[in-house]
């Protein structure tokens, strides 16, 4: 089947052993019904029998689609985790034997469209490069239906090239990504007054004229902002990194924008074209601004912004200019922002704070 995915896609590999951050450790994996009688009764050995008769519980308010659980052990880890980084039911049984989640992970496989989460280190190296990431069309085998959507939105029919059109914005280079964020945020509020009126002549116009828009000037102060926030979004992943950043921008670790980005040139050269593939894929990974959830334009572009900025603070605060560590605050954040309705919650909280979100792209 044909499938438009990012160019990084079939290059993918999971890490396993070499992994720092593995997605076995510290993340519940829930399941379907049919998938908890298909393990309940899956061929193996009598040692991995035993470890999936302990781990198999059902959920607390079970449904079809998400009807049991595997229990970690007291570490946080999956209990079928092999030393050597491999899943011990694939080994045992092997591929077709795991749950879907276990099997796709970071993969997300929507009708048309495949890519990965950059909550998944591997994935996050593989978008450290000077070049902007290209859509291609891939011919892909997988058993797997595509993701069915729950929420709709209003299109034109035309949301593909709607999320295209968004996120050249944001790999035009002539300017720096706060301003390419605020450039896009003004494209797709024209856009969103042009499919509210259900006015498809200004859609085409918008989509197919060049931009005439100058970037607007950015103004306002992110760093209480992202600091207020890290206090009010409390995330297991990213929790770490938030008080390492907090604590040394309290001390003034990094004063002045230059010394910032220094630090991440020092964990990566390309930082900027990193940063720009890594929101250009979530956007198409979490295909923004259409969520499936009911959220509005200006909430997905206010929630991108603070993505951005969260990016930014836990990278110089935390990453301390280091490419690893750097590369782990980056997978943590995107548990939070990519497995969460944190597009749901992000404008609340900064409405709560009283701050204007286009501050945040100063950062
Ligand atoms: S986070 Fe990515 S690289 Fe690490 S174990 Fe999971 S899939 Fe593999």
């Amino acid at each position: 089947m044909k499938y438009l995915t990012p160019d990084y896609y079939p290059h993918f590999h999971c890490k396993i052993s070499q992994c720092r951050t593995d997605c076995c450790t510290g993340w519940p994996v829930s399941f379907s019904i049919s998938e908890y009688f298909r393990l309940l009764s899956v061929e193996c050995s009598p040692e991995i029998r035993r470890k999936l008769d302990i781990a198999l519980h059902l959920t607390e308010h079970p449904t079809e689609d998400d009807y049991a659980m595997l229990l970690h052990s007291y570490t946080g880890n999956c209990p079928l985790r092999l030393s050597d980084g491999r899943c011990g039911l694939q080994a045992d049984a092997g591929e077709n034997a795991l749950p879907a989640v276990c099997r796709l992970y970071p993969r997300g496989i929507r009708k048309g469209e495949c890519s990965c989460a950059n909550s998944c280190e591997a994935v996050v190296e593989l978008l450290a490069r000077a070049e902007p990431i290209r859509f291609v069309i891939l011919d892909l085998e997988t058993e797997y239906p595509p993701d069915t959507r729950i929420h709709f939105f209003e299109t034109a029919g035309r949301e593909m090239e709607i999320r295209l059109w968004l996120i050249h914005f944001m790999q035009d280079r002539r300017f720096s990504l706060g301003h390419r964020l605020a450039m896009m945020g003004t494209a797709l509020r024209d856009m969103d007054e042009a499919l509210s009126a259900k006015d498809h002549r200004r859609v085409e116009e918008l989509l197919n004229e060049p931009w005439q828009i100058a970037p607007p000037p950015l103004k306002g102060d992110a760093f209480p902002i992202v600091r207020r926030m890290l206090e009010l979004l409390k995330s297991d992943s990213m929790q770490d990194y938030a008080e390492m950043a907090l604590d040394n921008f309290s001390a003034e670790k990094y004063k002045g924008k230059d010394a910032a980005d220094e630090k991440l040139r020092q964990a990566e050269p390309n930082w900027e074209s990193w940063f720009e593939n890594l929101l250009v894929n979530h956007m198409f990974f979490s295909q923004f601004p259409f969520q499936d959830r009911p959220v509005s334009l200006k909430d997905e572009t206010e929630a991108l912004y603070a993505v951005y900025a969260m990016l930014r603070f836990l990278t110089i605060g935390a990453g301390n200019g280091d490419k690893e560590k750097t590369t782990d605050a980056i997978a943590a954040l995107f548990r939070l922002v990519d497995h969460t309705a944190f597009d749901r919650y992000a404008v609340p909280v900064l409405h709560k704070i009283g701050a204007d979100p286009r501050a945040l792209l100063t950062i």
